[in-house]
Formats: structure tokens, sequence, C-alpha cells
């Protein structure tokens, strides 16, 4: 969702029928850097590696660059849009994490983990040795009906104001004259 967000606030002229394979990537690729859990989780890395180099300014554009390549998305605010989709997801664990966690913003210069905790009322630290999957999921879903709950207004209210359907509606309207004449 927040990733989402970001797009389609850097895109320029969003067009929902043309762009929503961007906007549904911005929203994938928002959640991207938490799948070092999977390393943690899955291969046995330590869980300290959850929240590093993934959550980094180096990788979202790193990242977000090669996508851009791959995509073939050429407009500079179109890669920019992707880096800052990822990067989106880094700064808001920076802003949500007290307790421990946060992320490595500045990876590869500083191992330090920044953290501020701005606003942590729903605290999210899944903690597999003790807790179980179901468990983790199920507050991960809670969680994720929080975010829609914010992010979602937000983004609608973004995609109408950027796409502007009554603008064009009346631009149509007006080409339509145009050529009857
Ligand atoms: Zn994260």
């Amino acid at each position: 969702m927040i990733g989402a967000t970001v797009l389609s606030v850097i895109r320029k002229d969003l067009e929902l029928r043309r762009d929503w394979p961007a906007i549904l990537i911005g929203a994938a690729i928002g959640i991207l850097p938490d799948l070092d859990l999977i390393l943690v989780w899955g291969l046995g890395y330590p869980m300290k590696l959850h929240g590093s180099f993934t959550h980094s300014i180096v990788f979202a554009i790193a990242f977000g660059s090669a996508l851009s390549l791959l995509l073939k998305e050429s407009s500079i605010r179109g890669v920019l849009a992707y880096i800052g989709a990822l990067l989106s997801h880094g700064l808001m664990d920076v802003a949500t994490k007290k307790e421990f966690g946060g992320a490595q913003l500045l990876w590869p210069f500083t191992d330090q983990k920044y953290r501020m905790g701005l606003f942590s009322n729903y605290e999210f630290y899944p903690n597999p040795p003790t807790q179980s999957y179901i468990e983790i999921l199920k507050q991960g879903f809670v969680l994720s009906l929080y975010e829609i709950a914010i992010f979602l207004p937000l983004l609608i209210l973004i995609l109408v104001l950027k796409t502007r359907p009554w603008k064009r509606r009346n631009a149509a309207a007006a080409d339509e004259g145009l050529t009857n004449k």
C-alpha cells in the first residue's frame, strides 16, 4: 500500500488503465525488503540480518534502477518512483520501530540500525522459535488491515487527483467536438 502510494505520487502522468502494472509493482516492492526474512527463517541466517541491506538506500537505488532497466522505464521520474517505493519501506521501518529492529538505511557505510518509534502503537516482532507461524501470519494480517485502513484512502485520493478523470472526459469531449466538425 505504501509502496503503491509513493510510486503514484512520484510518477508523472498517471493513467490507471496504462499504469496499473506499475502501481502493483510499487505495492510489491514496498514489501520486498522484508523478504530478507526468508533468509532468516528459511536459510537459518541470524535474526539480525532482518532489516539490514535490503532496507538501505543503496539497495533501493540499485534494485530500483535494475528494475527500471528490466521494465524499460526510461523517464527519470519513473525510475525515482521505483526507488522511492523501495525506500519507503526502510523509512517506515525506521519511523515505526522502537524497541529493537529498525533499518540499516546507510548500509554498507555503517551497520547502524536506525529506529525512531514515532508511532509504534502496533508492535509486530515475529519470533518463530516462540510463536507458531499461524500466530505470526495472524498478526501480520491484522497489521496489513491497519495499513490498508490508513493508506488505501490516501492511495485512492492520489489516484483520483493525479488521473483527474473529469479533466480527461472534458478533453475527450472537446476532441470529439473537433473531429465531428
Ligand atoms: Zn522491514
